[in-house]
């Protein structure tokens, strides 16, 4: 058999495989803690649950249309009406099988030989994954420590060129936890006015999940972008559904009948019942997000100190999502080398920085969606293993 040369640059998401070693572990009977999957351990709430159920009952069997049923479409768009006062119109609401699919899309659409993209590392690994195999030169933004892991606007400005074709954005990000300040959002959408071909792919799938004073800066709010700014958001992370497998991306007008012709190439349409879900995540009560998100908020306290009170370890605070990003290099030891040893002698699945980017070397990333109970044993096994 002969395959397609561009497979030969299509990365993966090696979490996936911290996840198949943690349950062959745990199959052998071994407790793993697992603090390396990016997905809430809560419940997805009852009410959404039963609006599946009963979507099924009542007949919802068939296909949908290909950018999904408009009452969710509509639901997408006064969703961001309320939490941002952002105008959407249904039309330009893709709804798709997960956040994913809008990646591959997006990427699919501007990505090809001599293109470049520029997209964050460390970072969300299908990003660069994507843009090699589109053939597209994938050029990183730095998120240094020093900053909080954001970008710097002035940077990422410094890196376009009359070849870049789209910037891919994720804040509050994955695996480093950065949330951006709107400071740097108002100076790079002010320096691409000179760059009025160039794309924009703001990934904010962690929207909702953010600490302190913090306030999720969504870029549909910069009206001077509006025509070439795709915005991803979903149902994963917020209402706990990474298995329903659900998102959806606000697209410029002229986008979204190409990213719909897209699907109708793909998966024809999300499958009904978890449309009818998604409609009550958006239009019931939110006092579960609310109450996974205080829970989120505690336990990141927790792990940032008891991660910084293990040697060779320096956490900085992260700002949303529910990632932990600490600095190991104190420990002497590269990232995967320690993502390995803690999994196999202290048994706690965590992932290697370099998972995100080259740029992730020196850094472990922790998932704190799970009890405050086990993170702090996992910290107490992860002292234990590195003073033996
Ligand atoms: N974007 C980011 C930054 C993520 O971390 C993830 C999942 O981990 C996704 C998108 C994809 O979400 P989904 O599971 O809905 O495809």
């Amino acid at each position: 058999m002969k395959i397609a040369k561009n497979l030969n640059h299509l990365g993966t998401e090696s979490a996936f495989e911290v996840l198949a070693r943690a349950a062959e572990l745990d199959n052998a009977g071994h407790n793993v803690i697992n603090l390396g999957i990016g997905q809430p351990d809560f419940k997805t709430p009852n009410h959404i649950v039963e609006a599946g159920i009963k979507a099924l009952r009542d007949g919802h069997h068939g296909y949908t249309p290909a950018n999904g049923i408009l009452p969710l479409r509509e639901a997408v768009a006064a969703d961001f009406q309320r939490r941002h006062r952002a105008d959407v119109h249904p039309d330009c609401v893709v709804v798709q099988p997960g956040g994913k699919p809008t990646m591959f899309f997006c990427i699919s659409m501007f990505g090809e030989p001599g293109a470049e993209i520029l997209y964050p590392d460390p970072g969300f690994p299908i990003y660069k994954s994507m843009i090699e195999y589109s053939g597209a030169s994938a050029i990183p933004i730095l998120l240094k420590e020093e900053n909080e892991f954001s970008f710097s606007a002035d940077e990422v400005l410094a890196q376009i060129t009359p070849q870049t074709r789209l910037i891919i954005l994720n804040s509050p990000a994955n695996p480093c936890g950065g949330a951006v300040p709107k400071s740097q959002f108002d100076q790079l959408i002010a320096g691409l006015a000179k760059w009025p071909e160039v794309a924009i792919f703001s990934d904010e799938i962690y929207s909702q999940m953010l600490y302190g004073e913090r306030e999720h800066v969504t870029l549909l709010n910069y009206p001077e972008i509006r025509d070439r700014l795709i915005v991803l958001d979903g149902w994963s992370k917020t209402y706990a559904m990474t298995g329903w497998r659900l998102g959806c991306a606000v697209w410029p007008r002229e986008l979204a009948p190409i990213a719909t012709r897209l699907a109708i190439n793909c998966h024809s349409c999300v499958n009904a019942m978890t449309q009818h879900a998604g409609i009550a995540a958006l239009e019931g009560p939110q006092e579960a997000v609310y109450k996974m998100v205080a829970a989120f908020d505690e336990r990141r306290r927790i792990i940032v100190d008891s991660l910084n009170s293990i040697e060779g370890f320096q956490c900085v605070e992260p700002g949303g999502a529910f990632y932990a990003f600490p600095n190991i290099s104190g420990t002497g030891m590269d990232a995967k080398s320690l993502q390995n040893l803690i999994l196999e002698k202290a048994h706690v699945a965590t992932v290697a920085g370099t998972a995100f980017g080259d740029n992730g070397e020196g850094f472990l990333r922790f998932s704190y969606a799970n009890s405050k109970e086990n993170i702090i044993e996992a910290i107490d096994r992860i002292k234990d293993c590195l003073t033996k």
